[in-house]
């Protein structure tokens, strides 16, 4: 599946090269920030829900029912985000910046 790597220019070997993925790295973090942040705005309905219900137990109930409806859409947001960012950063990477490093040599190299 990976049969995209190209050769070492100095050792002549795909063994050891790896893609350099800064774009993946950086489109997880993002992502997950984003999706955190839209999670929990979208969450503001289930968490308006959790604390209807958890309101049958008035006071603590309703706290906990709105702080566990807005933690569940972060948490859900924040895993969807980090994955569409880090499929999108692992594009960029493979396809737009194709920074290829060899790590038996320790060279850097674009393919
Ligand atoms: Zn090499």
């Amino acid at each position: 599946m990976d049969n995209e790597i190209p050769k070492c220019p100095n050792c002549d070997s795909s063994d050891c090269v790896v893609l350099v993925n800064t774009a993946q790295k950086v489109g997880t973090a993002v992502g997950g920030t984003v999706g955190a942040a839209a999670g929990y705005a979208g969450a503001s309905t289930g968490a308006a829900t959790g604390a209807a219900i958890g309101s049958v137990v008035p006071g603590i109930g309703t706290a906990v029912g709105a702080v566990s409806g807005g933690l569940a859409g972060l948490l859900a947001g924040f895993f969807t985000g980090a994955t569409v960012g880090n499929k999108v950063g692992e594009q960029v990477d493979r396809h737009i910046i194709c920074e290829y490093r060899c790590n038996r040599c320790g060279i850097e190299f674009e393919a």
